[in-house]
């Protein structure tokens, strides 16, 4: 996961930042399936799984950014 907040998504060409990684990318269609099983979050409710991501001070948070930088390795 970049850090750098200025690039775009090489494959949706919006603003490549947490926000999009976590929540909108394509690219992470498989990790986002996987946090929403393990927060049994329906994965059409977009604004749970955003809601979740919103706090980046609580283990919630943590764990997804976890399993995200686990997969790109
Ligand atoms: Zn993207």
């Amino acid at each position: 996961m970049k850090k750098a907040s200025s690039a775009n998504c090489d494959i949706c060409g919006t603003m490549d930042d947490v926000q999009h990684v976590l929540v909108e990318c394509s690219r992470y269609n498989l990790e986002r399936l996987d946090v929403m099983r393990r927060y049994k979050i329906n994965r059409f409710d977009v604004g749970a799984l955003t809601s979740l991501l919103s706090q980046p001070t609580t283990e919630g948070f943590r764990s997804v950014v976890e399993i995200f930088v686990h997969r790109q390795q």
